[in-house]
């Protein structure tokens, strides 16, 4: 790298020249570039990363008095849905992404796009640390600082290795399209190599064993992916490989798919069974070599196992960034996956950034101490009780500040105490004695029992629409705020909490057949659940280019079959 470029508005500093053009060029060793799109009175509002929620904000965003800065090492959205496919060669990997250019270049609001990565976020003087991951630049100056205004943080997660010895020298992850197209390559470069003369069936055995780690969604589309490739496409141009192929599936839990009803789980495990797939529940994996992987077993005394192998891919959850890491430790969020957040998704302690997606979680121990602060509140003249009528209003209040948490009183039955009490003092009792120290007790139980939002893609973009149509609203919830009222200060909030609305999740096993969980416990499996499959992933492509592109690539495979020349 080279000198620091300081991109911030065009105010002269400490002596330093501001160049009033976004073409940069050297000055006296620091650089100050100012933007001459930034007229002054918009506010800067830098978005970190191009995923699910920051293009889901891009997309949305339609109110011009922002200038609107984005920062991502990918110059692209890739809708990660459909990479297992990219695998093995069922969608290519084109088909799946959109340039963020392309996505905000219709838009009558000012938006940039800069290809770097924030390293470093400076809460205090609220500037965004970048540096280019192009090596094209002449003048070796590879990093910049961003000033904002509102700060955006979509940055993801990163694949998690648990630290576990030889995972990130010797597994494939399943998180970019890189990932995607390396594995593609690598199955069929296993396929050859097992095809040359000078081997031993043995060698063959183990080049042809291809391992999945993680028994969660994406482990298991890929392991179905990948029976369905080399079953319908590679035993034809290897028909001598066919008795050497092998894939395990490891899961260190009691069974794979856990997230999903017990019906998807059951017929997944079976339907992997009959496919010959070799699905070892309770084995975690401790060692990864470039030959063997050491498992041990979760019960039976722990032994541990080793098993050859020619190809793993690491697919056991997510873990947080680095530059989050180091955010999280700058505002005293120690210790934590990802950042904290309320249900305006604003990071706890910081004036204007907000964090949405993989790399956020909204802090339920937060909301716990809210919900006590909302009784204490009530409970106007510290008397330790209320009426009915107020307690029903605690009630009404916390289901429309915590949805989630409102959801879960309702479910169990919490909701009704007030009918309880009722029930059992007699109808005409006025007041019901709330003591503070048992209700937070039991809100603990709450708070343990009540999920955090899935990290996934339908998360991320309601999170990154909702944002949007906040930024959309910010002037007129000024004036006339919609949000729940205030327990510290008065008034009202600006804006309603984020709410999710779940639409069901798909879990495809391969052979056509795919099981989803819709809404209300819903359960479909099979044939008719992958025609759903195709026609939602179709739907939810970003643009229509790619939609064709999806479409065509699924006609193709039809026809002709997958691809297996590994480019
Ligand atoms: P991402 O989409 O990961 O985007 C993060 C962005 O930040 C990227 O553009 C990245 O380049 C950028 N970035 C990274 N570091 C920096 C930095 N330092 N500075 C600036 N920018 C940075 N979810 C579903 O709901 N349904 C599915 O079927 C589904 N299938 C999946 C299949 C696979 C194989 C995978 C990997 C995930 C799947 N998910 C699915 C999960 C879903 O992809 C994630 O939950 C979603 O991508 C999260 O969105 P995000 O915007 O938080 O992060």
């Amino acid at each position: 790298g080279g000198g620091l470029v300081v991109y911030s508005e065009a105010k002269p500093d400490n002596g330093m020249n501001a160049i009033t053009s976004t073409e940069a060029k050297p000055h006296n060793g620091m650089n100050v570039i100012s933007s001459s799109e930034t007229d002054g009175k918009k506010k800067r509002v830098v978005v970190l990363g191009t995923g699910w929620a920051g293009t889901s904000f891009l997309k949305n965003i339609k109110n011009s008095s922002y200038d609107i800065q984005v920062i991502s090492p990918r110059n692209y959205f890739a809708f990660t849905p459909l990479l297992p496919s990219v695998t093995c060669g069922t969608v290519e990997p084109r088909s799946i992404v959109e340039p963020i250019r392309n996505i905000v270049r219709k838009k009558n609001v000012d938006v940039h796009y800069w290809e770097a990565e924030c390293f470093k976020i400076d809460r205090d003087n609220k500037k965004v640390y970048c540096r280019s991951n192009l090596t094209t630049n002449l003048d070796g100056e590879e990093e910049f600082v961003v000033d904002y205004d509102y700060l955006v943080i979509t940055v993801g997660a990163r694949a998690n290795t648990f630290n576990i010895p030889g995972v990130a020298e010797n597994c494939h992850f399943l998180k970019e399209i890189e990932d995607a197209q390396r594995i593609r390559r690598t199955v069929i470069d296993c396929f050859e190599r097992a095809s040359l003369p000078s081997l031993t069936d043995e060698e063959r055995k183990k080049i042809l064993h291809f391992v999945v780690i993680g028994g969660g969604p994406t482990g298991v589309e890929f392991a179905a992916e990948l029976h369905d490739y080399v079953n319908e496409d590679l035993v034809k141009l290897y028909p001598k490989a066919k008795d050497f192929v092998k894939i395990t599936l490891l899961e260190a839990t009691d069974h794979i798919l856990n997230m999903f009803d017990k019906r998807i789980t059951v017929f997944g495990e079976e339907k992997f069974q009959r496919d010959g797939i070799d699905v070892k529940t309770g084995a975690m994996v401790v060692k990864v070599s470039d030959k063997e992987i050491s498992t041990k077993e979760v019960k039976n005394g722990g032994n541990i196992y080793s098993m050859p192998y020619g190809m793993a891919v690491w697919s056991t959850g997510i873990g947080t960034r680095p530059v989050i890491m180091n955010f999280m430790k700058q505002i005293g969020q120690p210790n934590r996956r990802a950042l904290a957040t309320d249900e305006w998704l604003r990071v706890e302690g910081c004036d204007n950034i907000y964090a949405l997606g993989d790399c956020a979680t909204i802090n339920q121990r937060k909301v716990v101490e809210d919900i006590c602060a909302i009784f204490r509140k009530a409970d106007k003249d510290n008397s330790g009780t209320l009426t009915v009528e107020e307690f029903q209003e605690v009630l009404d209040d916390i289901c429309e500040r915590y949805p989630q948490v409102g959801l879960y009183l309702k479910e169990k039955q919490m909701y009704s105490l007030v009918d309880l009490l009722k029930d059992s003092k007699g109808d005409d009792v006025k007041s019901v004695e709330v003591n503070l120290e048992e209700f937070t007790l039991a809100l603990s139980q709450v708070d343990s029992q009540m999920k955090n939002l899935p990290a996934t893609a339908q998360v991320a973009a309601q999170q990154g629409s909702y944002l949007a149509d906040c930024f959309n609203r910010m002037e007129k919830c000024e004036k006339n705020p919609e949000g729940p009222l205030r327990f510290r200060g008065e008034g009202r909030h600006r804006f309603r909490p984020f709410r999710y609305k779940h639409f069901g999740q798909f879990a495809p096993l391969g052979g056509e057949q795919t099981a989803a969980q819709l809404p209300g416990d819903f359960v479909s499996i099979g044939y008719s659940s992958q025609w759903l499959w195709y026609s939602v992933y179709a739907s939810k492509l970003v643009s229509w280019r790619t939609r064709a592109l999806v479409i065509s690539d699924w006609g193709r495979r039809f026809i002709f079959g997958r691809d297996s020349s590994g480019i």
